[in-house]
């Protein structure tokens, strides 16, 4: 076995994808694979969402596109965010749909087909609203097909917060606007927690991300299985004495004598170090605590008097099922969110099993 491997659930991720596109009956779905597949690798998850229902990718780079164009995907492929030297060239011949935020965007492109952004509140990518007529006449006068209008919600995962409604009005009026250039485009604004949430902003396809990979972005409850574990194995067993101290900085010392398995994997592989001294891992099948800082390539966990043995298979984050932690547990801890866990995991280091 590896010292440190991702292991992902190909079945998991088939059923939240089945669950999530019966969620927009009459909406067409996109499986949103940028950041290799947020983490889980982005052209096994793409084959896998398409067997599952889904019929457009989206990633967040041109190359992230052309990788899976390259494996043989045909699907329709959106991709929304480059730097002004991208080829483009290679979108079209590739036939990869591309989001167009600006004028100077449109200008770079000849025969592609795209999908014009809007912002409607939440100030990244998007083309204000103060510049959007003009965005959508010089499209409508291009020799581009505009495919859709779209946007992208800032708060979809507070159910109930009033920005929601906001930005729904302005795509609304901003697609009232493209109609009225004459255009006839389809319309896109849901991610997943929108998808899951607010079936009235469904429109002609919603853009499945985080919920795919079986987390969870709204406090209600769902039938979402986490699709990626995370696991290592144990490397040494040492018995230490009351007093002794563990790891750099000492930050934690045996209060008793005790057993330390000495786990392969450390802030290299994902651990991030803010999790030192706070959280568990499973091992033998029940959870025990990290003690003392998290290190480059490894992590000491305590197991008290309990027998354990190198090759003993340690998970330090999953499903849940087996009362291990989850990627969600470990962002709660540190303070930030799962979608930062599992892209995290996007690393050479740390191999990666498909089940
Ligand atoms: N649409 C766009 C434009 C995105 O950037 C993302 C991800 O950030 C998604 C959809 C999917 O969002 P989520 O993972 O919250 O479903």
């Amino acid at each position: 076995m590896s010292r440190a491997e991702v292991v992902v659930d190909l079945d998991a991720l088939r059923h939240n994808v089945s669950l999530l596109v019966a969620r927009a009956p009459g909406a067409d779905a996109m499986a949103v694979v940028k950041a290799d597949g947020y983490g889980h690798g982005a052209v096994r998850v793409a084959r896998a969402a398409l067997s599952a229902g889904v019929t457009w990718l989206g990633s967040c780079s041109l190359n992230e596109a052309l990788v899976l164009r390259d494996a043989g995907i045909t699907a329709p492929i959106l991709s929304w965010l480059d730097t002004p030297d991208a080829d483009m060239d290679a979108a079209v011949e590739a036939g990869i749909d591309v989001g167009v935020s600006s004028v100077e965007e449109l200008d770079r492109l000849s025969g592609a087909r795209v999908h014009l952004k809007v912002d409607t509140g939440l100030a990244r990518n998007g083309c204000p609203p103060g510049r959007w007529a003009d965005l959508v006449r010089a499209a409508a006068e291009s020799d581009n097909e505009v495919y859709a209008v779209w946007s992208h919600l800032a708060c979809a995962d507070v159910p109930g917060h009033p920005s929601v409604d906001a930005q729904a009005q302005r795509f609304e009026h901003a697609y009232k606007t493209a109609l009225d250039a004459g255009l006839t485009p389809r319309r896109h604004l849901a991610n997943s927690a929108a998808t899951l949430s607010r079936p009235d902003l469904h429109f002609d396809m919603v853009r499945l991300g985080i919920a795919m990979y079986g987390l969870n972005p709204l406090p209600t409850k769902e039938d979402l299985i986490p699709v990626m574990t995370f696991r290592a194995s144990v490397a040494m067993v040492k018995r230490v004495a009351a007093g002794e101290s563990v790891s750099y900085g000492q930050t934690w010392t045996a209060p008793r004598d005790t057993t330390l398995a000495l786990v392969t994997a450390g802030y290299a592989d994902g651990v991030p170090r803010l999790l030192s001294n706070r959280v568990d891992v499973l091992l033998g099948g029940v959870r025990r605590p990290v003690r003392g800082r998290v290190c480059m390539d490894q992590i000491v966990v305590d197991c008290g008097d309990d027998e354990v043995s190198p090759g003993d298979e340690v998970v330090l984050f999953g499903p849940g099922t087996r009362g291990e932690p989850t990627a969600t547990e470990w962002a709660d801890t540190i303070g930030t969110i799962d979608y930062e866990i599992v892209t995290g995991m996007y690393r050479p280091r740390v191999a990666r099993r498909y089940v």
